[in-house]
């Protein structure tokens, strides 16, 4: 169990560093199911719903996790917030969660900074 952990941990360290699949996303090499897109940001499905609706909005500019994010980063991250929220208001009027996973204990799994919007059914308190 505790090696499982170690490997666990080791193997999300690699993944902080160095392009991943939001890049490739961001590149339009890899094609998702697009909600919103400007210049700044993108919103997508995520491929592995939580809930009846679960999306993801991302920076057009990456940046590998909220811990990196510096104040150069203020606008961005008031419109990621932003776009989640309106996205989230057009289609889940009875509420909705907001997520952002950060480092292995907060179970990010893709190093490229992204919002999680999550809803469409009753949420429990805490989360996992
Ligand atoms: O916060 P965390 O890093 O764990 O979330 C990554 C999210 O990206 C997961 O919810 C996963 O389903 C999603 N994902 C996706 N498309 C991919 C790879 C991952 O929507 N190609």
């Amino acid at each position: 169990k505790e090696n499982e952990m170690v490997k666990a941990l080791r193997e999300a360290k690699k993944n902080q560093s160095g392009r991943n699949i939001f890049d490739s996303i961001v590149e339009k090499q890899i094609k998702v199911d697009v909600l919103y897109e400007d210049d700044h940001c993108m919103a997508f499905k995520d491929v592995n719903p939580q809930a009846p609706t679960h999306f993801l909005v991302i920076p057009k500019t990456r940046i590998q996790m909220l811990e990196q994010a510096t104040d150069e980063h203020e606008s961005i991250l008031g419109k990621l917030l932003l776009t989640a929220k309106r996205l989230a208001n057009e289609r889940l009027p009875n509420g909705y969660r907001v997520v952002i996973n950060n480092g292995p204990e907060g179970c990010q799994s893709v190093y490229y900074l992204h919002v999680h919007v999550i809803g469409g059914r009753q949420l429990t308190w805490p989360p996992g």
